[in-house]
């Protein structure tokens, strides 16, 4: 090892690889280190082996800070157009699954190839199987005491994500650097993950495994439009995923089954036409068959329309539309996809990314406060943060 950089980057995930190649592209000297034995780990296994790398929709919106301002700046300067353009620049083949999310057409390894020939093009050290042992600050900047050596740099870049998927070594480790140069942490809770149920609960939904519908899932002032699949652990699928980084203990989500449909109406017209076909015909007409006969069966309304009153009808549409349950839990970092919370963006300049009070320490990725939705969100945000900080370090 050189023992001296301009940049050392800790983490070669997502946010570090683009960090150093946008560093080394400046002729800066940038060393990228990694506890783990190949980099990218995360990025091999996300989107199930095709990586949702970015989102055509992409935009501050999808993103939850506890400032949603702060992530305008880099999400602005590079967006997903630009890291499409990369994409497109190695020859990747990609396309769009649904709601704007990019995927590989072959792997996600791809990803990782092009950020890996990316820094080794431009001169970046990339270092793997290295833990830091312990950071000094120097006059110049920083001091790493690394498991194979120290090392010195004048910028040091944190991107070594969050807490989720503990199994592939992820820690809490950017989150203590961070404290201990006096950085202040929002609270980190494990987020896109799936949510758990009680057994009254669960011995409910559990005979509908295998059944899905397009529902709109909401949890307070949010509310999201995907697929919800019945399993034998409850109900999941994106739009759980995504309710889950809203959703807070003791919450009741509210589902909607047909979302956008007048149920009541739906039930009035079958019975003007035939009032001697049940609720649970009419609603198969609409959802699945099981699902539509569990729901009669749960308003105890399974008899003939013509016997409904207007006041039952009403029941059956708030069943089919405005159906609440309380999850327990959730899955915990064990499954989480991401981690919410995490270095308050207050301490960081949202141009570069660096600290305001420790020039030459800067903070990327999911270590930040700042995370997005599922989609591809997670990801430009890693590529955008990267970016800025790559300009300026
Ligand atoms: P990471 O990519 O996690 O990189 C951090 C790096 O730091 C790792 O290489 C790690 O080994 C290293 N590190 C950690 N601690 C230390 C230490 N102490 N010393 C040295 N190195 C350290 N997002 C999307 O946008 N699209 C998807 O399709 C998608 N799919 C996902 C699927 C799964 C199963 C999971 C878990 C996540 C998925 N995500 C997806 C989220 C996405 O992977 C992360 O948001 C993104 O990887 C964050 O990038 P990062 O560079 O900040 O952190």
């Amino acid at each position: 090892l050189m023992q001296s950089y301009d940049v050392v980057i800790i983490g070669a995930g997502a946010a570090g690889m683009m960090c150093a190649v946008e560093t080394a592209k400046r002729g800066r000297s940038v060393l990228i280190l990694d506890h783990a034995a190949a980099p990218g780990e995360k990025i091999r296994i996300s989107g199930g082996g095709r990586c949702n790398f970015t989102n055509i929709h992409a935009s501050p919106k999808n993103f939850i800070s506890r400032n949603p301002h702060f992530c305008i700046s880099a999400l602005s300067r590079y967006t997903q157009r630009d890291f499409i353009a990369l994409v497109e620049r190695h020859g990747i083949a990609y396309h769009e699954k649904t709601l704007g999310q990019l995927f590989c057409d072959g792997s996600a390894r791809q990803i990782i190839d092009m950020l890996v020939s990316e820094m080794r093009g431009r001169g970046a050290e990339l270092v793997l199987s290295t833990r830091v042992e312990a950071i000094g600050r120097t006059e110049e900047g920083f001091e790493l005491a690394l498991s194979t050596g120290s090392v010195s740099c004048q910028s040091l870049v944190v991107a070594c994500g969050g807490k989720s998927i503990p199994k592939m070594g992820a820690t809490g480790f950017g989150y203590e650097l961070a404290e201990r140069f006096g950085l202040a942490v929002v609270e980190t809770r494990p987020a896109l993950v799936p949510l758990t149920f009680d057994a009254k609960t669960l011995e409910r939904l559990s005979p509908l495994a295998g059944n899905a519908v397009d529902a709109e899932i909401a949890c307070g002032k949010t509310r999201f439009s995907e697929a919800m699949l019945f399993t034998h652990r409850g109900v999941s699928g994106p739009s759980i995923l995504q309710i889950s980084s809203y959703w807070r203990e003791g919450d009741e989500i509210r589902i909607a089954m047909l979302p956008g449909t007048d149920v009541a109406e739906l039930i009035r017209a079958a019975r003007r036409g035939n009032g001697r076909q049940g609720v649970q015909t009419v609603l198969a007409n609409h959802l699945p068959k099981r699902l539509a006969q569990a729901i009669a069966e749960r308003t105890g309304l399974d008899g003939n329309l013509a016997d409904l009153s207007e006041a039952q009808i009403k029941a059956v549409e708030a069943a089919v539309n405005d159906w609440r349950i309380k999850p327990a839990g959730s899955e915990g970092y064990r499954t989480a996809e991401v981690t919410l919370g995490g270095v308050d963006t207050n301490g960081l300049d949202q141009k570069t990314m660096q600290a305001k009070l420790v020039p030459g320490l800067f903070f990327i990725g999911e270590v930040v406060d700042v995370t997005g939705w599922l989609g591809g969100y997670n990801f430009q945000w890693a590529w955008s943060s990267g970016w800025a900080a790559g300009q300026a370090c």
